[in-house]
């Protein structure tokens, strides 16, 4: 996820997240059956057949041991976040921090810039130990080879673009609550649309701050006009210097790849992990998924759902924010700082609000992770036709290319439903490979859901 979270933690939540930067990824994952099933020329699998995605005994064993500890760190994760924020509340730190910085400094808004970097400084501490946790599981099965110097320097370097965007953005919402205590909400998600725009427009120019790039052309200029081949069949006008090559070698043993950006910035970027260990064909694969999120308008589809969600997201956490203050207020000592303020909108105040946007990325994250699982499914199938005619056979290519990737990541190949349903963004390697499977469309003469032939 690199730096889209950084700026986006600025607007506090997981809701918007999950949706903007749809890779092929290690994903979290699942498929509704429904859709599955709703496909045209996906045949059925038979009782006994073995699963499409599998392991070798010893990886397997692991893989299981993994998924339980990923999915403990998600939910202690996500709870000691909230936990957190409400912390600084109860125990009335976020008072004593505001009255730090009001004897420090004598401007109003210079006090509310060291108030949210403090605040940014403090939260991001509080879950270093649990991030410090997935560094070293990450290293322990060998997913992560980045040494603890270069992954320390790469947490600063997030806080450091936190401090940098993020404080000034909870800045500018804390005064936007403060000049309109009714109507904020509607202000608020008004300036987030453009925000997250700009997000995406700039998070390419700014994940080199944590990976080295190159042009994909510069070492692999035959794969490039395979690609290219691929390229012409979708009509993606994706041009040979919008293809990226990314170092991740230096940091990962996994196998990924992406579409980020928008308009200008717009590109395709593989992982050298994935161009050194896969088959051409299998890069063709992913590249061509790829393109489905591109040919499918997946980014402004995305973002255009989650404005739209988040319209009822900040209407509804007004709502939340104002019982919260008028349930604790005293308790916490929560006051406005000038005569009629609203308590939400003083610094301490704001912290509610970000509490209850934190609840609600929480609890909307399962709605999110379908939406994206969906948009998955979708660039799958774009995928596999998209190779039809290139490589020799693209459901024995798509299904190496799953099984490469799962094994890559150690996915459990069997993961738990319900586990899926909330914290998969991208449905699970078996679902994905039982579907490549099986989707033949072009048997018996037909064709598929995106191309005429
Ligand atoms: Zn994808």
């Amino acid at each position: 996820m690199t730096f889209v979270r950084y700026l986006l933690i600025a607007l506090v939540s997981t809701i918007l997240l999950a949706a903007v930067a749809p890779r092929l990824g290690p994903g979290p994952k699942v498929l509704p059956r429904v859709l599955a099933q709703s496909t045209p020329g996906a045949k059925p699998a038979p009782d006994n057949a073995p699963p499409a995605y599998s392991l070798p005994p010893e990886k397997l064993a692991k893989a299981i041991t993994l998924s339980h500890i990923r999915l403990a760190l998600d939910i202690v994760g996500s709870l000691w976040g909230l936990a957190v924020l409400w912390l600084l509340l109860a125990t009335r730190a976020a008072i004593s921090l505001a009255a730090w910085t009001r004897r420090l400094l004598s401007r109003h808004w210079l006090q509310g810039l060291l108030f949210f970097a403090a605040f940014f400084v403090i939260t991001t501490l509080a879950s270093l130990p649990l991030d410090v946790i997935g560094h070293v599981v990450s290293r322990h099965y060998a997913i992560s080879v980045q040494g603890w110097g270069s992954w320390f320097y790469d947490q600063a370097k997030g806080l450091g673009l936190t401090l940098v965007f993020g404080s000034f953005i909870l800045l500018l919402f804390n005064w936007i609550v403060r000049i309109s205590p009714r109507r904020y909400w509607v202000w608020l998600w008004l300036i987030t649309l453009p925000l997250i725009v700009l997000t995406v427009f700039v998070s390419p120019l700014l994940d080199p701050i944590f990976n080295k790039f190159e042009p994909l052309t510069k070492d692999h200029a035959a794969l490039v006009q395979k690609l290219e081949t691929v390229v012409a069949r979708t009509g993606t006008n994706i041009a040979p210097d919008r293809m990226f090559l990314m170092k991740a070698s230096a940091k990962s043993n996994g196998l990924n790849a992406y579409v980020t950006g928008i308009g200008a910035t717009k590109r395709f970027v593989m992982w050298d992990t994935a161009t050194d260990r896969l088959p051409d064909d299998e890069v063709l694969f992913i590249f061509g998924h790829e393109s489905g999120h591109y040919v499918l308008n997946h980014i402004p589809k995305m973002l255009a759902g989650t404005s739209a969600a988040l319209f009822f997201v900040f209407w509804g956490c007004a709502a939340l924010s104002a019982w919260l203050v008028r349930r604790f207020g005293a308790r916490w000592q929560l006051v406005g700082e000038q005569d009629g303020d609203a308590a939400l909108s003083s610094r301490p105040g704001f912290l509610v609000l970000l509490l209850s946007l934190s609840v609600a990325g929480f609890l909307l994250a399962p709605a999110s992770n379908t939406f994206s699982r969906h948009f998955e499914h979708q660039a799958d199938v774009y995928g596999q036709e998209a190779i039809h005619g290139i490589v020799a056979d693209p459901q024995k290519t798509a299904v190496s290319g799953f099984n490469h990737l799962g094994e890559a990541w150690l996915e459990d190949p069997s993961p738990n439903a319900f586990v899926e349903f909330w914290t998969y963004n991208h449905p699970s390697v078996q679902t994905r490979a039982n579907f490549a499977l099986h989707y033949d469309p072009w048997a018996n003469g037909g064709h598929g859901e995106f191309f005429d032939k």
